[in-house]
């Protein structure tokens, strides 16, 4: 698990303690890297372009710090990337978002060589799914619960690291981008909503004061408030049939 020479260390943020982020130029996404006290650690999302994840890599490696197992919170091309200076660890994620991904690989590899050409194409999307049940990311680092649920996409999942109390909301809970529903649910405003419903429960239970988005900005515990009723709001306003003010569709537009 070597980093590719010349590569520089992408720059990391500890935004609670032993959860660091780094964001990546496309469309904000952040990547996470949950660490253990003796540099074991867990990449969440691990980046978009092959420079940023070759750099994170690098990042990782400068650090001490050992790779240990990945997560991919949903079956979005984006989100299945990965390198093998990362290492060759298991890459978990909830079953549906494995099978999905299985299932859509071709899609994935034709969009990730559009947007950011040139990753292993054979380490795409080659995820482990999460044990039938399980309800926490099965390492031996930090806690880190699993809160699966729809919406966005299938079998996303959200994972809270409750010792940190940090939520890692996957592509929800944007400062920047307006709920993207998942068209092919059968319900996809109520699936929606649902899936709010299940990460508020768990950010609560846990005390959670720090976000990180997919996509975004991290936000402390006043602001992950704001993103649950902003979201609950732009919604209510597909319900209704009203034409939303969010502004985060301006963000979108220029995107
Ligand atoms: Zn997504």
């Amino acid at each position: 698990m070597t980093s590719a020479p010349g590569v520089h260390a992408r720059p990391l943020t500890e935004v609670a303690p032993g959860v660091w982020t780094a964001v990546a130029e496309t469309w904000t996404s952040q990547t996470t890297v949950v660490v253990a006290s003796d540099g074991r650690c867990l990449v969440v999302d691990p980046g978009i372009t092959v420079a940023e994840v070759e750099s994170l890599a690098r990042a990782v490696h400068e650090r001490g710090w050992r790779v240990v197992a990945g997560f991919s919170t949903h079956a979005h091309w984006d989100h299945l990337l990965w390198a093998s200076s990362l290492g060759d660890v298991p890459r978990w994620s909830t079953a549906r978002t494995a099978a999905l991904a299985a299932g859509a690989l071709p899609a994935a590899a034709a969009e990730a060589e559009t947007v950011a050409p040139g990753h292993d194409l054979m380490l795409l999307s080659r995820l482990t799914p999460l044990p039938v049940g399980a309800t926490e990311v099965p390492w031996d680092g930090p806690q880190v619960l699993v809160v699966g649920h729809d919406g966005h996409s299938r079998g996303h999942a959200a994972l809270v690291v409750p010792g940190a109390r940090a939520l890692l909301a996957g592509d929800m809970l944007s400062d920047l981008e307006i709920p993207l529903l998942d068209v092919d649910a059968a319900d996809a405003i109520a699936s929606y909503d649902a899936g709010l419903d299940l990460i508020e429960e768990g950010a609560h239970l846990h005390d959670v004061t720090v976000v990180v988005p997919g996509h975004g900005h991290v936000g402390d515990a006043a602001e992950l408030a704001r993103r649950f009723a902003a979201d609950r709001a732009y919604l209510a306003d597909l319900v209704d049939g009203r034409r939303s003010t969010d502004p985060r569709l301006e963000l979108r537009a220029g995107r």
